[in-house]
């Protein structure tokens, strides 16, 4: 098997993780990666299936213009989150663009993620939210902006829209969306039943974060979920 290969085969996972953690949104959503020795290029979902619909024949690849360089099928108008991403972190090699609910209500509230939860601690202090529209990023400028926001952390909450994702790899990138989805969640239901402001020190929630965050964590988690997702497919 080729890099290319597997990358297909890890972006097919992917979407099939994405979709039965209920991070579908109709056809809406995706999900992307860098191509394995050509950091230029980055292979993606294509438009009008679903997240669990990927496969070898739809796969669409861009280069970081958003400029289609091979496949077939429709592409989405959204790319642009996704080039100029990878276009402005040479070390994010995976995007998700999705609409979970919970991170859009929480996106309303105007509060900081804290560290509630686990995923919380992996968040706190490091989300930012884009603002400037809820409309679709359809162009470059716009992606511009998103990546712009995003800065040097693992996510954007999309005020209105969504949320971006920018893994090391795509493990990360699944794994922390799900995360982050399950803190907002979290943060919603204790505000609802009256939060306080009593946090653990920082020390101890760094000391979580960097063991939450190590890449053998993810490659089990997605694995696991890789396997849960196929078995519910059958
Ligand atoms: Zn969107």
């Amino acid at each position: 098997m080729t890099e290319l290969d597997a990358a297909c085969q890890d972006l097919i996972a992917a979407g099939q993780i994405l979709d039965h953690q209920g991070m579908g949104d109709f056809t809406r959503g995706h999900v992307s990666i860098r191509v394995p020795g050509r950091p230029e290029h980055f292979i993606m979902k294509p438009h009008s299936v679903g997240l669990d619909e990927i496969t070898r024949e739809n796969i669409v690849t861009f280069d970081l213009d958003g400029v289609l360089v091979a496949g077939t099928a429709r592409q989405h108008s959204e790319r642009y989150i996704h080039s100029e991403i990878f276009r402005a972190r040479p070390d994010v090699n995976a995007v998700i663009h999705a609409h979970p609910a919970h991170a859009i209500a929480f996106s309303a509230t105007g509060q900081q993620l804290r560290a509630l939860n686990q995923g919380g601690a992996v968040f706190a202090g490091g989300l930012p939210v884009f603002t400037a529209t809820m409309d679709l990023i359809r162009s470059p400028e716009t992606g511009r902006a998103v990546a712009a926001c995003l800065g040097p952390h693992k996510a954007v909450l999309m005020r209105g829209h969504g949320v971006a994702m920018a893994g090391a790899s795509v493990q990360e990138a699944v794994v922390l969306c799900l995360m982050l989805e399950e803190a907002a969640r979290i943060q919603l239901l204790a505000s609802a039943a009256g939060l306080d402001d009593w946090a653990f020190p920082p020390d101890d929630v760094a000391a979580l974060r960097d063991k939450l965050t190590r890449h053998e964590q993810y490659a089990i988690n997605f694995d696991y979920l890789a396997r849960k997702a196929r078995n519910a497919l059958r």
